[in-house]
């Protein structure tokens, strides 16, 4: 059976990330949250826009002051006050100094600033009672980011802290990708919407709203298509539906053994190449990936944990990559002491889920407690990793190192 890497590479190499000229459009500051840059952005403004105090004290030659010392203070004449948004007006010159304010434009002729803490004023006079570096406190135009230069590269995610810099740097107007269409469907006879009363035998449709979050959290747009019936007609239109509409599509259930699963050779007779019909995980073994020229379609295992699972180890860096996101598509795994013990039968890749903890700067892994069914989606909730045995590999110690992937 295929293993769990080789999988991931053939998924990696399906996907053909979206055109940086086609599939690009303008938003507004205001809505570039969480979207991907379609192109690097440059400034014509210097940062800082013009040289500027660091401190609230006062601006002076420090020639002036090199000397001073709380027993033979440099007393200097201070001949103007600057805030901070205001242009100075007078030049410092010999015995001078400026009141000057956090953030406000230095003074000509002033190259250092004295903070207020290290002076004593008297009327228009102060005494810097401690001699400061050169160039203290002073913040140099263009010492942080010179106009005209890259200021940030396409292809990264857009958060508060590039926000921040887009705005300071009066980038309105911002080229993105577009967002990702992911049409999501689950399969299955007996599936109900959570609003409907149960009937014998029913089951709750949860994989349809765990995977729209997921995928509303990725910065796609889910398009829930539903729950369709195990019946190979209605199927087909479904699905075909779903691939006219949507740049991936997520199914869930249906693509096991069973008589009732009819997924794979739907995928077929539609035309859709069959890349990967099962992997060698634990959950997740049934899962189908196939492409309609471009479009990739996720056929994921029906039972809960499944479903998650095979979307965070392969749908997750599949989206990742067509998004638009110049690297780090790969799922990150951190190294965790395990605090139980964990077993497997060694035969697949087995993924446990659990908390990841910060303990004194090392990460511990407690397994969820209860049973590790892929059926059971209960003990999923307040997880927030899946700790990895290796094929081969059938028990970890409590106390052994392993691979976490946080989720
Ligand atoms: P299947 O892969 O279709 O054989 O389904 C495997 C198990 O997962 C069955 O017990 C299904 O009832 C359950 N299941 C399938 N789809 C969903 C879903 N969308 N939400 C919750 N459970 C599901
Ligand atoms: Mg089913």
């Amino acid at each position: 059976m295929l293993s769990v890497n080789n999988a991931e590479t053939i998924i990696l190499n399906l996907v053909q990330p979206l055109d940086n000229q086609r599939d690009v459009e303008i938003v507004d500051l205001l809505a570039v949250d969480n979207r991907i840059l379609a192109s690097c952005v440059t400034s014509q403004l210097d940062f800082p826009h013009w040289d500027n105090s660091a401190m609230d004290g006062y601006a002076v030659r420090y020639e002036d002051v090199r000397d001073a010392s709380e027993e033979k203070p440099s007393v200097l004449e201070i001949i103007e006050e600057i805030p901070a948004g205001c242009q100075p007006e007078c030049t410092i010159k010999v015995g001078q100094a400026a009141r000057i304010f956090t953030g406000a434009v230095m003074p000509n002729g002033a190259d250092t600033v004295v903070m207020q803490e290290r002076t004593q004023r008297e009327d228009n006079r102060v005494s810097i009672l401690a001699a400061p570096k050169p160039h203290e406190f002073l913040r140099y135009k263009a010492s942080y980011y010179q106009a005209g230069s890259q200021l940030l590269p396409a292809g990264i995610k857009i958060n508060a802290p590039e926000i921040a810099v887009l705005a300071a740097a009066q980038c309105n107007q911002l080229s993105v990708y577009r967002k990702l269409r992911v049409a999501i469907l689950s399969t299955g006879n007996e599936l109900v919407t959570p609003d409907k009363p149960l009937q014998p035998g029913q089951i709750v449709d949860s994989n349809q709203y765990a995977l729209a979050s997921l995928v509303k959290q990725m910065g796609a747009e889910p398009l829930m298509l539903g729950i369709v019936a195990d019946e190979p007609e209605t199927l087909n239109q479904a699905i075909a539906h779903a691939i006219s509409t949507a740049d991936i599509i997520l199914s869930s259930g249906g693509v096991s053994v069973g008589d009732y699963d009819y997924v794979e050779q739907i995928l077929e007779s539609l035309g859709g190449k069959i890349h990967i019909r099962a992997v060698a995980m634990k959950p997740g073994k049934p899962l189908t990936v196939a492409t309609f020229l471009q479009k990739l379609y996720f056929g994921l295992p029906g039972n809960p944990a499944s479903a998650l699972v095979t979307f965070w180890r392969f749908v997750q860096p599949a989206i990742k990559k067509l998004s638009g996101i110049a690297d780090g598509w790969k799922p990150e795994f951190l190294k965790a002491i395990s605090r139980n013990e964990l077993r497997s039968d060694g035969k697949r890749e087995t993924y446990i889920w659990g908390k990841l903890l910060l303990v004194d700067g090392v990460y511990e892994f407690h397994p969820a407690g209860g049973n590790q069914s892929s059926g059971n989606l209960i003990n999923l909730a307040q997880t927030n990793g899946l700790a990895v045995i290796k094929e081969g590999q059938k028990l970890i110690s409590v106390g052994e190192e392993i691979e976490v992937l946080f989720i």
